[in-house]
């Protein structure tokens, strides 16, 4: 390709809304284009890189003898009625209506739509197991999308789905699909780890995340380096403190006029944070819920939605807290609680004696308050995150933490979806038996987005050659000196004849311009034909180890070729 020729919009300036490298890069290389909030638009050189993406996860797919189809992204109401998750989605969904006034979504994942698919088609076990995938596109309205492509509202997913006569078919499948990913990662030269994941609203027994260790990740990854556990921080499980064995002291309540904050409370009582216990207060699907942890822990809002199988959870409005509490926001306690509420107590609050909570009255809090005597929480289970340091689950070890993308999400569903939908087969023996289902995404996209943030310097983009939107680019120094640009013109043929992609920038420019947006948009290879054109020696250089180095032309184009 001419990039005198191309569509190429590079820009050196930092876009102003763009957070983390891999947007600001994926702007500046011109690679996307945002058209709305959360949807984007993949320009000629970003969508290149996409399609390599897209087919490793296709080859590596279709070696795991997956078969690939394409479904529609706009589904019949009905198809998420009969599993529950026309309500369940909420408003992540995007919703709309036919001329008739038909109800239709934008699919936001496809289970329902294959499980019917395998359903019509399939009588008989020995048609089975099966595993379908398509790569297309998501909807979903996402509360809060950004970082450019990482978190969007249209995204293109690799969904895979498998079917099996039984859970141990199941669980061929799902090795199969997790021999995949890690063949799909390694390929994109992801630096990833696998942890255990929540299985949220998709019900289901068991299932994995696949996590490029990012510093801009929105998900927390625990892990142990002694066992190897590793679990997504939505469920990393909490050990139960062993219980204080103080003596329970009276209560006190403590006027504590004008403190706002935790620490002016603190200091106010002149106790560490971890002497308190907060109480916060839910709005779940319309129910007011309190929820404790210790005063320096974080509800984990993931384990306490799933307590209620929740759709929608949020903190309760300020009317609703001080309804519920008679006092001001600042001052929700166990105790004294206007309204009878459901009070979820973290397992850590149900070790603690004597702890410090809101009095449930405007600028009281109350003292030596324990579980048992003062209140009784309607349940005591996990519900904070884990720490650095915190006791791993599996050996007792020390808990670290790190930050990490999520790209890759395997489940073992089990019968959830082929039971609502009534996805049977008939055994050995003529009897009906229920399929079991396994359901595999990729966010290809984000993975894109995720290979950016692994490789990137000050300078740009550094793109593994297997997804790089072109291996090469000859830069002529001067396009106006004849010599120079027949050698640059003789080393974009032979590179061509060799089935390289490969660019050549013959814009009248001056060098630098054109080594910026090489740099920027990361061709790995930068052949550039200058003073030494007379000779026959170009310069070569390796974009991802910045290697410099003269040769012949002809060695260039070997050297390209062995570029790997
Ligand atoms: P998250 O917790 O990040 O919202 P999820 O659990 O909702 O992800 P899945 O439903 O498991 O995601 O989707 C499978 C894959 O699709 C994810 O691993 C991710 O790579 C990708 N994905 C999900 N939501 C988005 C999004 N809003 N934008 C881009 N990719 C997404
Ligand atoms: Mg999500």
């Amino acid at each position: 390709m001419r990039v005198s020729k191309m569509f190429l919009a590079t820009q050196r300036e930092i876009p102003a809304d763009a957070e983390i490298p891999s947007h600001q890069l994926m702007l500046r290389a011109g690679l996307i284009r945002k058209v709305a909030s959360g949807i984007y638009s993949f320009m000629p050189m970003g969508y290149r890189v996409y399609r390599k993406v897209e087919n490793v996860i296709r080859e590596e797919m279709d070696k795991a003898g997956a078969e690939e189809l394409i479904m529609p992204a706009i589904l019949p109401a009905e198809v998420y009625m009969a599993s529950g998750r026309w309500d369940r989605f909420g408003p992540e969904m995007f919703r709309l209506k036919d001329r008739g006034g038909r109800q239709f979504c934008l699919g936001p994942t496809h289970e329902e739509p294959f499980t019917e698919a395998v359903r019509d088609t399939i009588r008989s076990y020995k048609q089975l197991p099966v595993t379908l995938y398509q790569i297309q596109h998501k909807y979903r309205d996402e509360k809060r999308p950004r970082f450019g492509i990482m978190r969007c509202r249209e995204f293109v997913m690799k969904d895979a789905y498998s079917f099996d006569v039984d859970e141990a078919g199941l669980d061929v499948s799902y090795q199969t699909m997790y021999e995949a990913y890690n063949k799909i990662f390694t390929r994109l030269g992801l630096d990833y780890t696998i942890v255990d994941a929540d299985s949220g609203a998709m019900g289901g027994s068991g299932s994995q995340e696949f996590m490029v260790k990012s510093e801009v990740g929105e998900d927390g990854i625990c892990y142990c380096d002694s066992c190897g556990y590793a679990a997504n921080e939505e469920k990393a499980v909490c050990v139960a403190p062993e219980m204080d064995q103080a003596e329970m002291l009276p209560v006190e309540k403590i006027h504590t006029p004008d403190v706002k904050t935790i620490e002016e409370l603190m200091a106010y009582m002149n106790a560490e944070p971890s002497a308190f216990v907060k109480t916060i207060l839910y709005n779940i699907d319309g129910r007011i819920v309190a929820a404790m942890v210790r005063g320096d822990r974080d509800i984990n809002e993931t384990k306490l939605a799933n307590l209620y199988d929740a759709t929608e959870m949020d903190l309760a409005s300020f009317a609703d807290v001080e309804e519920i509490t008679g006092a001001k926001v600042g001052f929700a306690g166990p105790v004294g609680l206007k309204k009878p509420i459901d009070v979820i107590a973290d397992l850590e609050v149900a070790s603690m004696k004597n702890f410090i909570v809101g009095a449930c009255e405007t600028d009281y809090h109350l003292k030596n308050v324990n579980i048992g005597r003062d209140f009784e929480p309607t349940k005591v289970v996990d519900i904070r995150n884990l720490i650095e340091g915190d006791k791993c689950p599996k050996c007792g070890g020390s808990i670290k933490m790190a930050r990490g993308v999520e790209v890759g999400h395997i489940f073992k569903l089990g019968t959830k979806y082929s039971k609502a939908l009534n996805c049977v087969y008939l055994d050995k023996d003529g009897k009906e038996n229920t399929m079991v289902m396994g359901c595999y995404g990729i966010g290809v996209g984000r993975t894109l987005a995720a290979i950016i943030e692994q490789y990137n310097d000050e300078d740009g983009i550094k793109w593994p050659v297997e997804i790089a939107p072109f291996k090469a680019i000859v830069v002529p120094t001067k396009v106006t000196d004849e010599e120079n640009m027949a050698l640059a013109e003789k080393i974009y043929k032979d590179l061509q004849d060799r089935g390289i992609e490969v660019m050549i920038d013959d814009r009248n420019e001056r060098p630098g311009v054109k080594f910026k947006d090489a740099d920027l948009i990361g061709i790995p290879v930068r052949i550039t034909v200058g003073r030494r054109a007379s000779e026959g020696i170009v310069e070569v250089k390796l974009r991802m180890t910045g290697e410099v180095s003269e040769m012949t032309a002809e060695e260039a184009v070997n050297k390209v070729f062995d570029v790997k």
